[in-house]
């Protein structure tokens, strides 16, 4: 029987600290933490920069909201880190971590979240969280396009029981 704290399922979900939180070593740092202080296990992380057109293609999704042109321009404005990380429920633990997406309902509704704590504006939020189970593994792959989420959970799962 298993008893460990991921072994209701393991889940991988990717994470990102933005470049407006990044650009202030000690809040990167406060992100850093609350991923450590929830029970994530950091599975890979790296800094990296983005192109305009890595940012166009990451968001496609969202290529006709009014607020399109500031999302690319900011997300590849400058340095950001990427992490995929492990834990039970992952997605969505990461998400109820980093809170609403508005940083100022985010103030109201939840002022211990993440976007609450450090959030600059509606866009620059902070921090991203993949959705859906589909939308980490697309995500995952964007960022990491050498590692294999299948073959990572077969492999490692056992090993968080
Ligand atoms: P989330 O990051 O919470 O999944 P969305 O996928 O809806 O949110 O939006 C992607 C990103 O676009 C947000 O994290 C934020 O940086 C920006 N954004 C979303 N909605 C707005 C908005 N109304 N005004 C300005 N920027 C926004
Ligand atoms: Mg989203």
């Amino acid at each position: 029987q298993a008893t460990g704290r991921l072994s209701k399922a393991l889940q991988l979900t990717l994470a990102v600290i933005k470049p407006d939180a990044i650009a202030h070593p000690v809040i990167a740092e406060a992100i850093h933490q609350t991923i450590l202080d929830n029970n994530f296990a950091i599975v890979r992380c790296k800094d990296l920069v983005w192109k305009r057109q890595d940012s166009e293609r990451f968001y496609v999704e969202h290529s006709e909201r009014f607020f399109y042109q500031r999302l690319v321009e900011f997300m590849s404005s400058g340095p950001m880190r990427a992490y995929i990380l492990a834990r039970e429920d992952a997605i969505r633990h990461w998400r109820d971590l980093m809170g609403p997406t508005k940083v100022f309902q985010a103030r109201y509704t939840s002022p211990a979240c993440i976007r609450a704590r450090f959030g600059l504006t509606d866009t620059r939020n902070t921090t991203h969280g993949s959705d859906s189970p589909e939308s980490a593994q697309r995500e995952i792959s964007f960022f990491f396009p050498d590692f294999n989420v299948e073959q990572w959970l077969k492999k490692e799962e056992p090993l968080f029981r």
